[in-house]
């Protein structure tokens, strides 16, 4: 990234040769994020994050046929496409969110149903972003194609961890952010298969027109080249964190009472886990972790600070204080054995503690 931030500083939109240079960098990041997506190049847009992907994505569906009011989503998804379905539910459309089972599993069956002629878009999660569960994405497409539906898919949490290819998928339109990959935050991309109607939300020259707005080359090109890393060795990396995580959870488990899993054991991604610990307040916790040199987070990270506990774990049918006592921890190709080491070391000891000082006493552990 940084000569494109020291001399290379050139508009991508101009004619010059520092200005060919920064287009020609960002026609190459391009093609290396269509290598991991396994799409044509000519089918990704930057933009500026994985929220502005959702909203282009599906304000473009809606827009594709105006005569259908009808939205299907999901009761677990990122707030990107909770507030975006709010705010379409105030404009007067329908929105269908699809329940998940206690494992936070989605129904097909349910969504076959939920689609009817009036629906513009299904828009569904590939990972979850708290629990890391994974969404049945070919069985999605499959029903969606049936039914001819336009479906996105919010892949932020997946892409770099899931191998994808979009090419043949069915999916209408796939939103991914840099900085779940290693790239810089502030940086996004849309998947827009060729086949599909395509209504920009910014307007303007760029992107050939699909998303105006000088591009940040700098970040662009970190998230080209973060791609590049994710696809190298992906299986290999990502079996290293599955063992990375599988330890430290087995261990936590096994050495915290009343500590449970929150999420489908299977069918998850490899490196989240997410887990409640009776009779704890989660953000005492994250304080006490945080001394430590332990960053997880309570729920989603996009909503700490907020004393609500997480919609996703409501959904799944935990309690109120189930959900608030649930800690989330991701890892990632950085992470060491000794990482989970220092966890193992310091998370009971938080845990009885903050158990100890509760003003109740120490819970009764049911669990
Ligand atoms: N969707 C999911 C599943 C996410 O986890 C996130 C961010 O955490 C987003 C969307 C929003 O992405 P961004 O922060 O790049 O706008």
């Amino acid at each position: 990234m940084l000569p494109w931030l020291r001399e290379g500083y050139g508009n991508p939109s101009s004619a010059y040769a520092m200005g060919k240079a920064a287009a020609d960098a960002i026609a190459t990041a391009r093609g290396q994020i269509a290598e991991l997506l396994g799409c044509s190049d000519s089918e990704i847009i930057f933009t500026s994050c994985g929220t502005e992907s959702i909203n282009t994505a599906m304000l473009s569906a809606c827009a594709a046929d105006p005569d259908r009011t009808h939205v299907v989503t999901s009761a677990v998804e990122h707030s990107a496409t909770m507030k975006l379905c709010d705010h379409l539910a105030q404009r007067g459309y329908a929105i269908t969110r699809l329940p998940v089972d206690g494992a936070g599993l989605l129904d097909t069956e349910r969504l076959e149903s939920a689609i009817d002629p009036e629906t513009a878009v299904v828009s569904l999660l590939w990972a979850n972003n708290e629990t890391g569960v994974l969404f049945p994405v070919g069985e999605i497409a499959e029903v969606c194609r049936r039914k001819r539906v336009l479906l996105h898919m919010d892949a932020v949490q997946a892409v770099g961890k899931v191998p994808i290819r979009l090419d043949g998928s069915g999916i209408h339109t796939l939103s991914l952010s840099g900085h779940k990959l290693h790239a810089p935050k502030g940086v996004g991309a849309l998947f827009v298969s060729r086949r599909s109607r395509f209504t920009p939300l910014l307007r303007g020259s760029q992107e050939r027109g699909r998303r105006g707005g000088t591009e940040n080359v700098a970040s662009i090109v970190g998230f080209g080249k973060a791609a590049e890393l994710a696809s190298t060795g992906m299986r290999e990396n990502m079996e290293r964190i599955r063992r990375l995580r599988d330890r430290f959870e087995e261990e936590i488990l096994a050495a915290v009472p009343g500590a449970t899993l929150n999420g489908d054991r299977e069918a998850r991604l490899p490196n989240t886990s997410n887990i409640s610990f009776q009779g704890v307040e989660s953000e005492g916790a994250l304080m006490l972790l945080d001394m430590q040199g332990i960053c997880c987070s309570a729920g989603s990270a996009c909503t700490t600070g907020s004393v609500h506990a997480s919609h996703v774990l409501k959904a799944m049918g935990l309690s109120n204080d189930a959900a608030r006592s649930s800690l989330r921890f991701s890892f990632g190709r950085l992470n060491t054995d000794q990482d989970v080491d220092q966890g193992l070391e310091h998370i009971p000891k938080i845990i009885a503690r903050l158990r100890e000082m509760s003003p109740a006493g120490s819970p009764v552990i049911t669990a």
